[in-house]
């Protein structure tokens, strides 16, 4: 098969859900027993996502290869169950980066370096780099058609169109509906802009998705045909979706894939939707109901925690059960009265000091009172010094992260780190924010008859995606055991799980098990996590 790439844009506004758009595609192909990849393609200057906040930019998403990506790639591996490496993303910084690096090595040979040739084609050999012959590319590209910095990037999409033949290529713009309430009519002006500025580009769309809250009249499509030039039966709907697992079976019931197939001249184009069909009436109208408490510090913006509240809708869906997240900011005074509201306990990862005392607090309350708990990154961190607090009466202790000089430093900075490649990493107080984390995927070895070895059904090793820069001190190893704190997970040496036996269930994990779950396959210890709380 030749190369095949879809290309996925926005118009109008940010917030439309390419992400999910392009992963609801992707998943339709996949089904119809298609091999599929997905690349994200960001105009934004930062070389990663990784120096973002998560209140700006939404979660930093990790590849099991240790790349700090755009959470768009966890929406993807969601629909697809799939493991995309860090290539799958890329920036202008770090186009930029690698071309200013060649030039500094004298690559060019005396050349100018200028956007158009030299930025141009570093874009597009990364995306052809990324597309395989066997397989259909699809390209998101983030931001905005407008966007000053994603004009090289329509360059660089135009010129591989114009390259590849007529069947290889494919563009689908995501554009907006509104709804004008008071005059009860669609509107499809901004539409017709966007199209326009699309074309200014060179990019003529083969193929529209229309975001709307209501479901948009056959009239509007007619409209939206003969004004956009695009055939009718490639203008689809998007209307709001009671769960975005719902958006690929809307696809599927408009017939998505047939113009797709017939432009890309694909002959898969029958997708088996029936398990997705049945885990999304799950979701929508599940048997059972339960309340977890999700305790974090980044509440503002939820989708900071996109990945972890993904997971739990998935082993919802598993469970057949409606989880009702009671969010809880430990950043304010933690009111015991909504803790006892829920049956579990989760305490998310986080950076700096803020909410310390919040989540500790929180901990706690889960230990003393038997409730099922699950502390991730962070929150096994201030599980082990709450228990250090509380249990062994180490009232000083606590994390280099809050107190630079503790002397009691149960979490601490290991300063010769060796990283999955092998190479030394030298972590101070002082390093560089970028790239100085243990990130990425890196095997944990299970205590026999652990809860975490049952959850994972019994296995002896495990593989999970970290993203932190502080671990447990192994010189407390021995007496935090001797009060009952049992070290289920070891990662080359370094404690990666822990959980207490005369507890209902309390397990903390040093690893990010939110970073593996799909909606078909959800992540293991938060399945039990969220199985446990359930169990009365
Ligand atoms: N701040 C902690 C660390 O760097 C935990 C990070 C996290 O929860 N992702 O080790």
């Amino acid at each position: 098969m030749d190369k095949k790439i879809i290309f996925v844009s926005g118009g109008i506004l940010s917030g439309l859900g390419k992400g999910i758009t392009s992963a609801s595609i992707a998943s339709l192909l996949k089904h119809a027993n298609n091999k599929v990849n997905m690349l994200k393609i960001d105009p934004y200057i930062n070389v990663d996502p990784g120096t973002m906040s998560p209140t700006e930019h939404g979660e930093v998403f990790v590849t099991y290869d240790g790349g700090e990506t755009d959470l768009d790639l966890g929406n993807y591996e969601r629909f697809l169950d799939i493991n995309l490496p860090r290539k799958s993303n890329f920036t202008t910084g770090s186009i930029y980066q690698s071309v200013i690096n060649k030039e500094r090595r004298g690559d060019y040979l005396g050349q100018t370096i200028q956007v158009i040739p030299h930025i141009v084609d570093e874009i597009k050999s990364r995306i052809l780099n990324a597309c395989d012959d066997d397989s259909i590319l699809i390209v998101e590209l983030g931001g905005t058609i407008g966007d000053i910095e994603g004009m090289p990037f329509l360059e660089a999409i135009r010129g591989i169109k114009q390259e590849l033949g007529e069947h290889q290529t494919m563009s689908i713009h995501v554009t907006l509906i509104p709804f004008i309430k008071s005059a009860k009519e669609f509107k499809t002006k901004p539409t017709q802009h966007s199209i326009a500025e699309l074309r200014k580009t060179g990019i003529y769309p083969d193929m529209l998705i229309c975001r709307s809250e209501y479901k948009i009249p056959d009239s509007i499509k007619d409209k939206l045909s003969k004004s956009c030039g695009i055939n009718k039966e490639a203008i689809i709907e998007a209307s709001d979706a009671p769960t975005i697992y719902q958006v690929p079976l809307s696809f599927l019931e408009q017939n998505i894939l047939h113009p797709i197939s017939k432009k890309l001249q694909i002959t898969n184009s029958n997708s088996n939707m029936d398990k997705w069909y049945s885990l999304v009436d799950k979701i929508i109208s599940p048997k059972k109901n339960i309340k977890i408490a999700f305790v974090g510090k980044y509440m503002s913006l939820k989708e900071a925690y996109k990945s972890l509240t993904e997971a739990i809708v998935h082993c919802g869906a598993h469970l057949d059960t409606k989880i009702d997240i009671e969010f809880i900011d430990s950043d304010e005074k933690i009111d015991i009265n909504q803790l006892k509201q829920c049956s579990g306990i989760l305490v998310a990862g986080g950076f700096g000091l803020r909410g310390m005392d919040g989540k500790i607090e929180a901990i706690k309350y889960a230990r003393e009172n038997n409730i099922p708990f699950l502390g991730i990154c962070l929150g096994m961190q201030l599980a082990i010094i709450e228990f250090a607090r509380n249990v062994l009466g180490v009232k000083e202790a606590n994390s280099t992260e809050f107190e630079k000089d503790s002397k009691e430093d149960f979490i601490y900075l290991i300063d010769k780190f060796i990283n999955s490649q092998g190479e030394h990493q030298i972590r101070t107080h002082t390093s560089p924010m970028g790239g100085t984390m243990r990130l990425g995927e890196y095997i944990c070895d299970l205590k026999k008859d652990s809860l975490i070895y049952k959850a994972y059904n019994n296995a002896s090793t495990i593989k999970e995606r970290h993203r932190h820069r502080y671990e447990v001190n192994p010189k407390y190893r021995e007496a935090l055991e001797d009060k009952g704190l049992i070290v289920s997970g070891l990662s080359n040496g370094l404690i990666d799980a822990i959980e207490l036996n005369n507890h209902k269930w309390f397990v903390g994990v040093q690893f990010h098990p939110e970073f593996t779950s799909h909606l078909e396959k959800p992540n293991e210890i938060i399945y039990e996590f969220i199985k446990m709380s359930g169990k009365s």
